[in-house]
């Protein structure tokens, strides 16, 4: 069987042989067997239902979230001879593809999952053969997943209507609660679960604090000839950054959804085209886009969770040679995000929180940062990577725990109301007219701070944010939040990665 399908992978698309877990994949869809395959990004879903498509008698049913997704997907199917159709709302030809359907003149039916679920797709369906069910993007159908679709909660009844069809779920997403649900979901027997590697060894990973995202970006860029993405958190600071980074002389250009389309499509040609191009996007851009040489990923602010990270980090060096992903982060990413949370349904609360905390696990840790990214997908990766900030230059750590102490007691005795700058003054002792006024240089906490832990006071403010030891109220205040209790009196230790020397700030014209 599988024999069969290598020569068809061969004839077909031109490829000399499988890769990674395709085969596996393959193999299952073929023996009619129920499947989830759990594949990152690039290592090629697509290519295990649409080759059993072509070998299989009948249509294959593949549903998927995104009308663009599948426009993308029919063109590179029908560009290696497959017959393929979407049937969506922005299609005008629906008449005739359904009629290429019961003509049973079509391997591969494209659909968003909310016609899967009407009564007349059910109906159509019943009116010719199909050989699979693939279900793209498969952790839409979790409440767990960071991208739940109640609409694909529809499709489990079309399902069970064909329950002889073979089903495929493919999905990146990868956290093991999500794996469990969408199985559950989707009624797949838990042996039906497939799970790829997630190495990518030839991308460095590095995670540093943000200080002046502009100059960190720009000397990262500077340092990194080839093609590259830069991620900036809203289309307003995406162009300020093509703007900035474009007078160094590189050509840079700026895609974002606000874009005039012919606009954001022309710089994605000219970027896909080009070998040493810079683009600043936001999220919207790169899905879908196959450029094996991009040799560097930054993120100017937090990704939305690790799958987010990785799957970003991902679009660079799909050619195999180095490439770079290096992450800005502040802490007020992480009071955004957590104030999204207050915002998300009830229900989803946990899985955001949890997503949340990963992250915040991976920009702290003094560890191998590819060994906390693959233990998270589910793997059990060597201590160390070799290719790695961490790894390259383990970075020293401190015990931060009397400092955060005086910090915390700084936030809370003058009335949890005051932003970091100021907090910071107090500890470290810098008298200033609202200092004077608020009568703060009164308190045992004035300038309580010593020089040396004077330079750990940002960080710890950071470190502290992140564990909710400390929230921001909506004036950019400190208040204490739960974690809060633990650090100041449950005897809990907060270990911090030693801050990197930076460079003194030039003061122009003054003598030393
Ligand atoms: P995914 O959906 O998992 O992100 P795709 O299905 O878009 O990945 O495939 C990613 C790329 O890998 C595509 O360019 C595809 O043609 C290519 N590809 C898929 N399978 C193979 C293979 N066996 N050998 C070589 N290239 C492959
Ligand atoms: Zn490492």
């Amino acid at each position: 069987m599988l024999d069969t399908a290598r020569d068809a992978l061969r004839t077909i698309f031109g490829f000399p042989d499988f890769r990674g877990v395709q085969a596996q994949v393959v193999a299952r869809v073929l023996a009619g067997e129920r499947t989830l395959a759990v594949m990152p990004t690039g290592a090629g879903k697509s290519l295990t239902y649409q080759l059993p498509a072509t070998l299989m008698e009948g249509t294959c049913v593949v549903v998927s979230p995104l009308i663009a997704l599948m426009h993308d997907q029919l063109r590179a199917a029908e560009a290696v001879g497959i017959r393929a159709a979407t049937l969506t709302s922005a299609d005008s030809n629906r008449a005739d593809t359904i009629d290429r359907f019961r003509a049973g003149a079509l391997d591969l039916l494209y659909v968003a999952p909310e016609r899967a679920s009407g009564e007349g797709f059910r109906n159509l369906l019943s009116q010719a053969k199909l050989c699979l069910f693939a279900i793209d993007e498969a952790h839409c159908v979790s409440e767990w997943g960071h991208d739940f679709r109640p609409d694909y909660r529809l499709l489990r009844p079309l399902l069970d209507r064909f329950a002889d069809v073979p089903r495929l779920a493919l999905t990146a997403t990868a956290d093991a609660h999500t794996r469990a649900d969408i199985l559950d979901q989707l009624g797949i027997a838990p042996d039906g679960l497939i799970v790829a590697g997630f190495d990518r060894p030839n991308i460095r990973y590095a995670i540093t604090p943000r200080d002046n995202t502009t100059r960190q970006i720009a000397d990262l860029v500077a340092a990194q000839p080839g093609p590259g993405i830069v991620y900036a958190p809203t289309r307003a600071a995406t162009e300020k950054l093509a703007e900035m980074l474009g007078r160094g002389g590189r050509a840079v250009r700026a895609y974002h959804a606000g874009l005039d389309p012919a606009i954001r499509a022309g710089n994605q040609a000219a970027f896909v085209a080009s070998e040493d191009m810079v683009m600043v996007a936001t999220v919207a851009f790169g899905m879908g886009i196959d450029k094996p040489d991009v040799r560097f990923v930054a993120h100017a602010g937090l990704p939305k969770s690790i799958e987010a990270y990785y799957q970003e980090t991902g679009r660079a060096g799909r050619d195999g040679d180095p490439a770079e992903a290096h992450l800005f982060w502040g802490a007020d990413d992480f009071a955004r995000a957590r104030q999204r949370l207050g915002e998300v349904e009830p229900h989803r609360q946990a899985g955001e929180r949890q997503r949340l905390a990963a992250l915040a696990g991976l920009v702290e840790t003094a560890e191998c940062r590819r060994a906390i990214l693959l233990r998270y997908f589910g793997e059990t990766p060597p201590e160390a990577c070799g290719n790695c900030d961490n790894c390259l230059a383990p970075p020293a750590t401190v015990d931060a725990s009397v400092v955060a102490q005086k910090y915390l007691s700084a936030v809370f005795r003058t009335g949890q109301m005051f932003g970091s700058g100021y907090v910071e003054q107090v500890l470290t002792g810098q008298s200033s007219e609202r200092s004077l006024t608020n009568g703060h240089e009164a308190l045992s906490v004035w300038g309580v701070a010593t020089a040396d832990e004077a330079a750990l006071l940002k960080p710890v403010g950071r470190a502290l944010l992140l564990r909710d030891a400390l929230r921001t109220n909506a004036h950019g205040g400190l208040e204490f939040g739960p974690g809060a209790r633990g650090l100041l009196k449950g005897g809990e230790t907060l270990r911090l990665v030693v801050p990197p020397k930076r460079e003194r700030r030039r003061r122009g014209g003054g003598t030393a």
